[in-house]
């Protein structure tokens, strides 16, 4: 028996080889949860910091990266 995906409209088995079933996978699931689109709307945007970034020496994007890795790490 199958199914189609009802994200993406794959062919899924009906099965335990198809653990995300209905979905053909975990991303199709998220997807259809509205979580992984979150998350992957949020890199391709550019923000103007990235667009200044791309003007700027690689010193100088390396030296922002790691600020931003620190505040990322910070306890809120
Ligand atoms: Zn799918």
């Amino acid at each position: 028996m199958k199914v189609n995906c009802p994200t993406c409209e794959k062919a899924v088995e009906w099965g335990e080889m198809s653990p995300y079933r209905p979905f053909c996978s975990k991303k199709c699931q998220l997807i259809d949860l509205g979580e992984w689109a979150n998350e992957e709307k949020a890199i391709p945007v550019k923000s103007p910091q990235d667009q200044a970034a791309a003007n700027m020496d690689i010193e100088d994007i390396e030296a922002m990266l790691s600020e931003q890795e620190q505040d990322f790490f910070k306890p809120s």
